[in-house]
């Protein structure tokens, strides 16, 4: 049996071809653009690589975009005074801090600075406890975009048992109570699962964002199973890999989402629908 494979790189392309679309019917209603302003402080190459792939993405969907690039040696209290700026500058829509953040800082204290109806990444608690609670909130990203996957795969996870593996706060949480809101009988895996093959072999739908390369073999994985690969990391010849073993798992999944050109481009493409989103809800609050 071979998986078939889910290019979220082609995917990724379709939603972003219908958002440049949407923006230009939203600049004609309301008079301009949605923007997104982006803060980077360093210079991890991982972040700024992620942060050029995110201006990019803006460019291209045709919404403006600004790039604050700040000093690693940047102190708690300047960073909280570029966010209040943002938070208070009314052509801003979207704001996202690039994380990690250099150690001095407090990433929880930067997330809370975010006014919540600008909050893209959804990681403010309000956003957090509003997902939680059913009630309207910012989705973090990558879940978000691991949903519209499935969905664009026609993979329905109504009665279907899903298991994520990681239970942390940007992926396995939200994706956990996503796919508990589509229905989906939920486990969650983390580092003190006693037997992870016992557990991940029940899983109709797989999702892995454990951060370790090459995590999940295709001996643990129930034939003809939904794998969704969240990892990103670089293996022992430098390139790009995920927590999936993409060779012995193509053989037992049903469904694969390969690393490069999986989850990562839908992430992306998620922080642009996200933007629009604030931007259409602060205009309708005007
Ligand atoms: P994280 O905060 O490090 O969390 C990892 C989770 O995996 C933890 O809950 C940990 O359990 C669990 N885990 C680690 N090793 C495990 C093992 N051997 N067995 C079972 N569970 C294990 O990571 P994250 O931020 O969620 O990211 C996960 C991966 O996804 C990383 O590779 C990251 O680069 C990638 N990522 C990709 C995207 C994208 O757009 N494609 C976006 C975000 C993250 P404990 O809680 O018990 O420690």
């Amino acid at each position: 049996m071979s998986a078939v494979i889910i290019d979220g790189k082609q995917i990724s392309a379709s939603f972003k071809e219908k958002m440049r679309e949407r923006i230009v019917e939203l600049e004609a209603k309301y008079g301009r653009k949605p923007c997104l302003a982006v803060i980077i402080v360093g210079e991890d190459p991982a972040s700024q690589s992620y942060v050029r792939g995110k201006i990019k993405a803006a460019a291209f969907v045709g919404m403006d975009s600004r790039l604050i690039e700040l000093p690693a040696t940047i102190s708690e209290e300047e960073l909280l005074g570029h966010i209040a700026d943002l938070n208070a500058d009314g052509g801003v829509d979207g704001i996202l801090v690039q994380l990690p953040l250099p150690r001095h800082i407090n990433s929880d204290k930067v997330i809370e600075a975010i006014v919540p109806m600008k909050d893209v990444d959804g990681f403010h608690p309000m956003n957090v406890a509003n997902l939680w609670l059913g009630l309207e909130s910012m989705v973090p990203c990558t879940p978000k975009g691991i949903m519209k996957l499935l969905e664009t795969t026609g993979i329905n996870p109504d009665g279907k048992i899903a298991v994520i593996v990681g239970r942390s706060n940007i992926v396995g949480k939200p994706v956990a109570k996503l796919l508990l809101d589509a229905n989906a009988t939920v486990i969650i895996a983390h580092t003190h699962t006693a037997d992870l093959k016992k557990i991940t072999l029940q899983a109709d739908i797989l999702v892995v964002a454990a951060g370790k390369i090459g995590l999940l073999k295709g001996d643990m994985v129930k034939p003809g199973a939904v794998v969704i690969d969240v990892g990103i990391g670089r293996n022992s010849e430098g390139k790009l890999a995920g927590d999936v073993d993409f060779q012995s798992v193509s053989q037992s999944a049903g469904y694969l989402t390969p690393v490069p050109g999986g989850v990562g481009p839908m992430t992306i493409t998620m922080l642009m629908e996200n933007t629009i989103e604030c931007f259409i809800n602060r205009m309708n609050a005007v």
